[in-house]
C-alpha cells in the first residue's frame, strides 16, 4: 500500500489504493464531496480549491466525464502521498464520527438487471417446478426492469414494511396489509458519471467511458407483494418502497485488480452484447442480519457483465444521464450459504435459517438489521473495502 501522511488504521481496505466519493455534512457546515480515507474523511472542495465539489452530491464532478475522474484521482493521490501535504491539507480531514453521510449521488433512472444465473435458477425452480428454471429469453439478453429512483435511500434510513396487496395461490380472494414476506436483494450499483447521446447505442467497450464507478444496493423485495402483481409486466410495488444504496462509491480506477472474466457464457451472445475485454468483477460480498453472516455471494460468478447490461440498456438509443444507477440483480454463488437473498437462503420459506440466538428467521420481522459489505483485491495485494449499506425494518403504519 502507499504511503500516505493521512493516518490509515492497519489493516484498513480504506488507504490511498482505493479513495471511494461520498457527500458529506460536517457539524455545522454544508454538505459536500468527500473521498474516504482510512477512517476520515478529506473535504476536496476544501483540499482542491474546486467549487464542483461544493455540492450537496457527486452528480456535477460526475458530469465532468472521465479525463477529469481521472485528474482529480490523481491529484488526491498525489496530495495524500506529498510528505508536505500534511501541513497544507490535514484541516480537511474530518473524523468520519465527526460528519453525517449522505446519499452519494442524485439518482437520474434506475433500473435492475437479474444477471445471476444461479439466482434465476433458485427462482425458476421455486416459482416453475415443472418448467425449466431458465425462462428461453435469459442467455440471449441481460434480463431487467425499470425501478423507481425516487426511493433510492442512503445507507441507514429505516425501511419501513410496506402494504400491499397479496393473495397466495391456496387464498380465493387477495388481501390488502403490511407484507409477511419481506425480503432483502444483495446487489451491486453502477453510477453513471458521462452522459450519452438519444439514439446513439453504447457499446460493451464505452462501460469505462460512462460508468464511473460501483457502489452497495440493497433491493429490499416484498416477495408476497411481488408475486400477486408481477404478471405480466414485471416487479412495481413490491420492490419501489425502498432500495439502499451504500455512501461510498468507488472509482472503476480502484477495481483494476478485481477485473476478471465473467463465467463461460455457453450461448453465444449476439454480436452487440460481445463483450471483448470483460468487466467480471472479483468483489466479495457479505450479508449480515442482526450481527450474524448469513451468506457470502461472490460477484465473479455473474453470468452477464456490467458493460452487457449497460450495451443492452442503451441498445435501443435510450441515453444515458448523470446519476443514472443500474443494479446487477441479487448475486447467488452456487453453494447455499452464497445466496444472496432469504428466499433463497431458506427456499420460499420452507428452510428456515438457524440464528445465533436460536431464533429462526424465513423472511423479515420488525427490527431485524440487515447489513451488506464487500471487499475486492487491491492492485499491490491485500483488499481494497467498499463499505456497508444498512437498514433496519421500522413496522408498517397500516
Ligand atoms: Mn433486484
Amino acid at each position: 500500500m502507499t504511503t500516505t501522511w493521512a493516518p490509515v488504521p492497519a489493516g484498513s481496505g480504506f488507504g490511498v489504493d482505493n479513495l471511494p466519493y461520498g457527500v458529506f455534512t460536517p457539524a455545522g457546515g454544508d454538505p459536500r464531496v468527500g473521498v474516504r480515507i482510512g477512517d476520515h474523511v478529506l473535504d476536496l472542495a476544501a483540499a482542491l480549491n474546486d467549487p464542483v465539489f461544493s455540492a450537496d452530491s457527486l452528480n456535477p464532478f460526475l458530469a465532468l466525464g472521465p479525463a477529469a475522474w481521472r485528474g482529480v484521482r490523481a491529484e488526491i493521490v498525489a496530495l495524500l502521498t506529498d510528505p508536505a501535504g500534511e501541513a497544507a491539507h490535514a484541516a480537511a480531514l474530518h473524523p468520519l464520527a465527526d460528519v453525517a453521510l449522505r446519499l452519494p449521488f442524485e439518482v437520474a433512472d434506475y433500473v435492475d438487471f437479474y444477471a445471476s444465473e444461479q439466482h434465476a435458477t433458485n427462482l425458476g425452480r421455486m416459482f416453475r417446478p415443472d418448467a425449466a428454471a431458465l425462462l428461453p429469453n435469459w442467455k440471449h439478453l441481460p434480463v431487467g426492469y425499470h425501478g423507481r429512483a425516487g426511493t433510492v435511500v442512503s445507507s441507514g434510513t429505516p425501511v419501513v414494511r410496506p402494504a400491499g396487496q397479496r393473495k397466495a395461490p391456496s387464498d380465493e380472494a387477495p388481501v390488502f396489509g403490511p407484507s409477511v414476506r419481506l425480503d432483502i436483494e444483495a446487489e451491486l450499483g453502477f453510477v453513471v458519471g458521462a452522459p450519452s447521446e438519444a439514439g446513439k447505442p453504447v457499446g460493451t467497450g464505452g462501460f469505462a467511458e460512462h460508468v464511473f464507478g460501483v457502489c452497495l444496493v440493497n433491493d429490499w423485495s416484498a416477495r408476497d407483494i411481488q408475486a400477486w402483481e408481477y404478471v405480466p409486466l414485471g416487479p412495481f410495488l413490491g420492490k419501489s418502497f425502498a432500495t439502499s444504496v451504500s455512501p461510498w462509491v468507488v472509482p472503476l480506477e480502484a477495481l483494476g485488480a478485481a477485473r476478471t472474466a465473467t463465467p463461460a457464457q455457453d450461448l453465444a451472445p449476439l454480436p452487440h452484447l460481445v463483450d471483448e475485454e470483460p468487466w467480471g468483477l472479483d468483489i466479495a460480498l457479505e450479508v449480515e442480519l442482526n450481527g450474524q453472516i448469513v451468506s457470502r455471494p461472490p460477484y465473479g460468478q455473474m453470468y452477464w457483465s456490467p458493460a452487457q447490461m449497460l450495451a443492452h440498456m442503451t441498445s435501443n438509443g435510450a441515453r444515458l444521464r448523470t446519476g443514472d444507477l443500474f443494479a446487477s440483480g441479487t448475486i447467488s454463488g452456487p453453494e447455499r450459504d452464497q445466496r444472496g437473498s432469504f428466499i433463497e437462503l431458506t427456499w420460499n420459506g420452507a428452510e428456515p435459517l438457524r440464528l445465533a440466538d436460536g431464533t429462526e428467521r424465513t423472511f423479515l420481522e420488525d427490527g431485524d438489521t440487515v447489513t451488506l459489505r464487500a471487499t475486492a483485491p487491491a492492485p499491490g495485494g491485500g483488499r481494497i473495502d467498499l463499505g456497508e449499506v444498512t437498514g433496519r425494518i421500522a413496522p408498517s403504519p397500516a
